[in-house]
This record gives structure tokens, sequence and C-alpha cells, in this order.
């Protein structure tokens, strides 16, 4: 982790919570976690939740909140998504793009990926790029090239200073959802190729971008990852829905 930054610890939903289960999680997730200066807490929850988190956390600037997903389009007519201007208006400061689900099970590309990286940067959107390998291609020895190649569909062309408020979340598809979790060190190995690749696109920018590392984390083995070389953050699904568990693993690593 680089020595100034603080860890980053992001709750993805996913499509889990709505209004009433967001409240109850917030109430009791806010009475287990005290606010604390060493690091910044993000949650993600699903769009019909966003508002009763939002309202949640009105006395909690600590906790910071973002949307799954936005539209790469500015406005218009496509029924059912929701823009990167509808996700500020609603007090999203965050949003996941290119998410292992937006790309594998919605079928997103690389340049859809780019499109929507671009229009969260044009709205002031903090934007978690989300980048990883699926199994077959960690087995044929791929994963760097997977993420450099995703990186570079997402980031080439953008001027350094776009990429100043950027997080990349390593999130190796086989881990995400399958209680398989990447070794601490097969974290660190994919974060430094990550750095690397973003210092080469972004200059002394590129090395300051939080990299957060997501699949099968919780409260077992969070302090464990957040304290490998080169993980700055965790991104983390299944382990976040529950107010225990997410409680402990904001308070991991320390
Ligand atoms: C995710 O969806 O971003 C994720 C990391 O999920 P899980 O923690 O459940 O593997």
């Amino acid at each position: 982790m680089a020595a100034h930054q603080r860890p980053i610890l992001a709750a993805n939903w996913k499509m889990n919570h709505g209004p009433t289960a967001a409240s109850a999680f917030m109430a009791s997730f806010l009475a287990r976690y005290a606010r604390r200066d060493d690091r910044s807490v993000i949650l993600f929850p699903s769009a019909l939740a966003f508002a009763a988190a939002r309202s949640a956390v009105a006395d909690r600037p600590d906790i910071l909140l973002g949307v799954q997903n936005i539209n790469a389009a500015e406005k218009g007519a496509f029924t059912g998504e929701n823009s990167a201007a509808i996700a500020l208006d609603a007090g999203a400061a965050y949003v996941l793009v290119g998410h292992s689900e937006r790309r594998h099970v919605f079928g997103e590309t690389d340049a859809e990926t780019a499109e929507k990286v671009k229009r969260a940067a044009a709205h002031g959107l903090v934007f978690v790029l989300c980048v990883g390998e699926k199994i077959e291609e960690r087995e044929a020895g791929q994963t760097d090239a997977v993420c450099v190649r995703q990186l570079r569909a997402a980031f080439s062309g953008l001027p350094a200073e776009t990429l100043r408020d950027a997080i990349v979340a390593y999130e190796p598809v086989w881990a995400i959802g399958t209680g398989r979790t990447a070794t601490p060190q097969d974290a660190s190995n994919a974060h430094a190729a990550i750095r690397t690749e973003l210092r080469a696109l972004a200059g002394d920018t590129g090395a300051q971008i939080p990299i957060l590392y997501g699949g099968s984390v919780n409260a077992g083995n969070a302090s464990a990852l957040l304290s490998a070389p080169d993980v700055d953050g965790l991104l983390v699904g299944g382990a976040s829905l529950e107010a225990e568990s997410w409680a402990a693993i904001c308070s991991a690593g320390a």
C-alpha cells in the first residue's frame, strides 16, 4: 500500500437487500462500526435501496455510497437503466464499472466498459474498474495479460488527471462468490502487474491509484489479504451482506 493511503473497504450488495433490509442492515452495522479515520468504507447498495442507505448515513459522513452500474449514455430511452447524472443526483460518489457479472453475465465488452468509465469521469463519479481473469485464463497463465488488456481498454487515451480519482479492483472471476479465495501471494502478484501497467498508462498518477482485492473475502481472511504487499483495500460481496461480518471486515488489518 502506498504510504499515504488508507485502506478502502467496499461492499457490493449486488441484487440483495431491498430498502427494508438495507435500513435494518445499516442500523445494525452502524452500531457495530464506529467512525475510524484510518480507513474508507464504501457501500454499493442496489439502486432501489440507495435512498434507504443514504438516509441511514446522513449522520455518518465517513460511510460513502456508490452505485453498482451506470449506463454509458448521457440520458434517453434506455428503460430500466440509470445514468451517471441520476446516480450523482441520488447521492452517489462512486460507481462500479466492469464487474465480472456485468462482463460475463450481461456480456458487457471492454469497449462498453471504457464508455462507462468515460461517462463516470465526465460527471465526477469515482469509478472502481474491476478486472480479473476467468479460471481457464488463470490455468493458461494469462492472469496478468487479461488484467493488462482490461486496464488498457478502459484507461488508454484518458488523460492522467482523469485517473486521479480512479480505483481498480482485482477480482479473479474464479474467486467471486465461490468461497475460493486468492492467496495473499496470488493477490500481491496480480496487483504488482496491475501497478506496473497503471504506471505505464498514467505515470505518477498511476502509481497512486488504489488497487482493491475482491473474491470470497470474509472476516477470517480479510486481515491477511489487506496486509499483503500492493493490496490497498477489499471489495466484498457475500460477506458484506451481514452486518456483523461486514463490521469485522471494516475493522480488519488493525
Ligand atoms: C464481488 O461481487 O465483487 C465479490 C467480490 O463477491 P464475493 O465477495 O461474494 O466473492
